[in-house]
Formats: C-alpha cells, structure tokens, sequence
C-alpha cells in the first residue's frame, strides 16, 4: 500500500496517522522533538531536524505524498521535499498562511472582510499604525503565533510602546479589535480535482486564547451559514488548494470577517470525529492521496470541548458520562496550557 509522510508529530499528525491507518495507508511522521504523540501510532517516525537536508530527502523518497500538521515548515526544508515528492497542500497555501501580513493581503485581495490592519516592522511604523487603526487594537507577531501567542492588546495609544517591546523585533501587524458577536470556523476539504466539500459551520469560545469548546450547529442564519460555506470554498479554489482547512470567522452586525486560516486540519474540527460518517482526518487524508472527498453531512449536535492541563483530572468522571468520547493524546507530562485531549458529546441531530 501507499504511505503518507506527515511533517509534525502533534495530535493532529496523530488523529491524521490513525485516519490513515483505517484507510490502509502505511504513515511515516517528521518530527523534530522526542517521543511524538503521532510516533506512538504511526508506521514509522524519522526524528530529525528541519535544517537535516539528508533526513528530509530520505523521508520524502520512504513515501508517496507528504502532507503536514502545522504550517510554519521552513522553506527549504519545504524545498528539498518538493523535489522528491509531492506536497499537499501545496506550496501556496503555505507562502500565504505562514505570514499573518501576506494572508490578509491574500484575502482582502480575494474580496473578503478582514480586520483593518496595518504592517510593523520598526518604531515608526507602530506610530503610523496606531494613527490608521486607533485603539483598541491588537499587535500579533507575523509569524508563528498560535493559542493567543505572540499578541498584545492596546486598550489605547498609551499601550504601543509597551506592546512592540513585547514582540522582541519581529515583524508584527496592528490589527483594529473586531466587535464580534461569537466566533465560528469552517471546516473546507478541497479535492485533487476541484470539488469543495465543508462541513456543516462550528460556533468557537475560546479561553486565554485557546480554544475551549467548538459547538455544532453553530448560531447563525441561513444566509450566514451559506456566506461562510461559500467565501471558504472561494478561498480554497484561490490558492488551487488539496486538503482540508479551518477557516475561522468573526460574526458581526456587518457581515462575517476572516480572521485566520490554517491549512491543515483544526482543533474546531475535531467534532466531526462523532458528527459526521467521515470526519475531518479522513477527509484530509482522502484528499491528499486523490481519493474521492467523503460525504461529510452533520447527523449529531456535538459540543466538543479542549481537556488542557489540568482538565485532565476529570478524565476519570468524563469516563463514566453517557454520550462522550473521549481521545487523549498520550502526551506524557501535563503542562498549563497544553491540548492533552478533547472530548466530544453528541445528541441527536435537532436542526
Ligand atoms: P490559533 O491557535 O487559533 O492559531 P492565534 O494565536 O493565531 O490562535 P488568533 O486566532 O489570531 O490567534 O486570535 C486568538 C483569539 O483572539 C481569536 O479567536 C479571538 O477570540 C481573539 N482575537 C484575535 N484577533 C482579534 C481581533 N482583531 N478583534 C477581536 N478579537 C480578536
Ligand atoms: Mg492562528
Ligand atoms: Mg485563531
């Protein structure tokens, strides 16, 4: 059979490995760091770094197609795996989504709403930012950020000087605060030959800037629901995308606004797992080895929620309740702020 090479060896490359397995692919993970929670279910694992020209080479001729948990793949570790296989999704994708400037430019250039922003790279810059985008507002490092990481708010003026200390140099974007009234993520598979599928919209809480719970079916119109469907599908087409990608968006008085996209799969996603006959990972996989995309129609309401740290003293009480499934990660020590599971609970689909 065919093998999937996945770069990242997270929860994400785990759920991806495991997808894979059940569709009789071999998987073969990259990863950097020891002891992986994907290696524990994975074929293979080559543990190695990026800058390892020789390790990538060798993994990329192990495999058939190379897919990818994470987006900030150093371009020439992205380029030594390109000559020897091929990279889903592709190169695009991840030009665009690895640099919080570019991906703004790139959908405000498709026609979408996005926050006003505004680049910074010196002092100078900062001071004409905060003249264009006023206050409140948020600086964000361009690269890298991720869980609320790498952001700092400015209640006004006052806080510029404090939050571009707090980016250390890098280059960072001001972006204006959105009057949001909820948060909601798409979830978009796009096909070897063009098809879009997305599953049905999740409404996001999230705390201290990570994702707490994702809810389906999310509050929204059915006009909202179709803008979101529709300017996910318009996004994946654009970048001639293969995979699956969280979309995720403000809702507002003033219509839907982009606030990021990943390409991969997405923490919001991982309800599909009980609320759909073919879930994310599979979706994914389906997607990257040119398979047909999976009927991901919703016949659950599912409100999953992120077991982070010390959430992982209720796994006990969370093992007795009716209608929840659990998947934990098998990542050894538990930290503050760490994603050690997720646990979905469903009830039948209402509307
Ligand atoms: P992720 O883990 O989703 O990649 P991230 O570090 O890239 O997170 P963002 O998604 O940019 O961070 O922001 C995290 C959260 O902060 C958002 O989900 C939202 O709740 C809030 N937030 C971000 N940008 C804005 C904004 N411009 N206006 C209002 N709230 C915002
Ligand atoms: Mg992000
Ligand atoms: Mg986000």
């Amino acid at each position: 059979g065919a093998t999937i090479g996945i770069l990242g060896g997270g929860q994400l490359g785990r759920m991806l490995s495991v997808a894979a397995s059940r569709l009789g692919f071999k998987t073969h993970i990259f990863e950097p760091g020891a002891n992986p929670p994907a290696g524990q279910v994975a074929d293979r694992v080559t543990t190695a770094g990026y800058d390892d020209i020789a390790a990538l080479e060798a993994f990329a001729d192990s495999v058939d197609v190379i897919t990818y948990e994470f987006e900030n793949i150093p371009t020439t570790a992205l380029d030594a795996l390109e000559a020897h296989k091929p990279i889903r999704p592709g190169r695009e994708a991840l030009r665009v989504s690895q640099d919080r400037l570019t991906e703004k430019d790139f959908l405000s250039g498709l026609g979408l709403k996005v926050a006003p922003y505004a680049n910074v790279e010196s002092p100078d810059d900062m001071a004409s930012a905060v003249a264009q985008i006023g206050a409140p507002s948020i600086l964000k490092t361009r690269r890298f950020g991720y869980d609320g990481k790498g952001q700092a708010r400015l209640k006004s003026g006052a806080d510029a000087d404090a939050a571009l200390v707090d980016m250390q140099g890098a280059p960072a974007v001001l972006e204006g605060f959105v009057t949001f009234t909820h948060e909601v993520s798409v979830i978009a598979a796009r096909g070897i030959g063009g098809d879009v599928a997305c599953f049905d919209p999740g409404q996001n809480v999230h705390k201290d800037g990570i994702l707490d719970t994702t809810t389906v079916p999310a509050n929204l119109t059915a006009s909202q629901r179709m803008d979101a469907v529709l300017l996910a599908a318009n996004i994946l087409n654009a970048l001639d995308y293969v995979g699956v990608m969280g979309v995720e968006l403000f809702v507002t008085q003033q219509g839907l606004i982009v606030n990021e996209i990943a390409p991969r799969v997405h923490n919001s996603g991982h309800w599909t797992q009980q609320g759909c006959t073919i879930d994310q990972f599979e979706q994914h996989i389906r997607a990257v080895a040119g398979w047909p995309l999976g009927d991901g129609s919703r016949y659950a309401d599912v409100v999953m929620e992120n077991l982070i740290g010390d959430d992982m003293d209720r796994v006990p009480e969370i093992t007795r309740e009716g209608n929840a499934s659990l998947h934990l990660y098998g990542k050894a020590d538990t930290k503050p702020g760490r994603k050690m599971g997720h646990v979905n609970r469903i009830t039948p689909r209402q509307n």
